[in-house]
């Protein structure tokens, strides 16, 4: 089994400096524990046309390499049945028929946290579930047996989070994130997931998911976002923030890439040279405020 660590974009737009960051903290953080590093492509939903080229285009001209080819999630479909065969034989999933607007307004359930699916369709009768069926097609949930689960993540420590009776696939007939991402972290052996931190509260769900489905739970490690100055996660409107907005004020992406560096207290240079000098203990953990074109003239003086 190899030791992997991973990359795995959406591809519904252009990677802006925050997702840059990411994937090279990704990349060295795989790099410096001497493991293989892999690209993903999760392109089960919001997937634009032509949005991968670019993205794994930038990926290389801020040093991001990758072993092996790209793999891409609506290749995989067959993996993704088999689990949730796996958890349906065992009695541990459910069909729902509930709208985003029903789950809003039940009242949740006893002891529920907050957030948590209420458990609506968990209960139903088969006559129930009959009638239901006839009204639209439904989701399938995981019928967990727990409320939630401890993590521990190299930055931020034991972290407990809710576990429900989450998506495992949506009634439009998609795999659901937490479903896929757990699948195939397993298969492609990935023992090493590094990601963004707003991605720390489904990790509980997805570490008791791969337990459930007995497999094995990586390391994780959830690092800071890039923010605005108002503080909140970097977006396409902030300005300059892809590459190619950056190019047209002037910046490289060799420029950018050392920004970033910069920022995570690296040296400047090529992303290879940065790892030897990488300590995960030593990672800036506040949020990197970004303010685009005000760097960008800056560092032009
Ligand atoms: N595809 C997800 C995203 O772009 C990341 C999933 C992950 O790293 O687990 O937000």
């Amino acid at each position: 089994m190899t030791s992997a660590g991973r990359f795995a974009p959406s591809p519904s737009g252009e990677l802006h400096v925050g997702n840059l960051r990411t994937a090279m903290l990704a990349w060295l953080f795989a790099r410096s524990t001497g493991r293989a590093f892999l690209l993903r492509v999760e392109d089960l939903d919001r997937a634009r046309a032509g949005a991968e080229a670019v993205q794994l285009r930038d990926l290389e001209a801020v040093g991001v390499t990758w072993d092996g080819g790209v793999v891409r999630q609506t290749g995989r479909a067959a993996l993704y049945d088999s689990a949730i065969k796996q958890l349906s034989d065992a009695g541990l999933t459910y069909e729902c028929f509930c709208t985003r607007r029903e789950i809003q307004e039940a009242p949740s359930a006893p002891h529920a946290p907050q957030g948590a699916y209420p458990g609506t369709c968990r209960t139903l009768s088969t006559a129930e579930r009959e009638i239901r069926r006839t009204t639209r097609p439904a989701a399938i949930r995981l019928r967990s047996e727990t409320q939630e689960w401890t993590v521990e993540d190299q930055l931020h420590g034991a972290y407990t989070g809710i576990v429900d009776d989450f998506v495992l696939r949506r009634n439009d007939g998609v795999t659901a994130y937490n479903l896929a991402v757990v699948v195939d972290d397993a298969e492609q052996g990935i023992d090493q997931v590094v990601r963004g931190d707003d991605l720390l509260s489904s990790t509980p769900r997805q570490a008791y998911l791969a337990s459930v489905l007995g497999l094995p739970v990586p390391e994780y490690a959830h690092v800071p976002l890039v923010v605005n100055h108002d503080g909140d996660r970097l977006a396409k409107r902030d300005g300059a923030v892809t590459l190619g907005d950056l190019a047209a004020v002037g910046l490289s992406a060799e420029e950018v890439r050392d920004m970033i560096l910069e920022s995570l207290e690296l040296p400047m240079g090529p992303l290879g040279d940065a790892v030897d000098r990488f300590e995960p203990a030593r990672l800036p953990l506040e949020p990197w405020v970004w303010t685009g074109r005000l760097q960008a003239m800056i560092r032009k003086g």
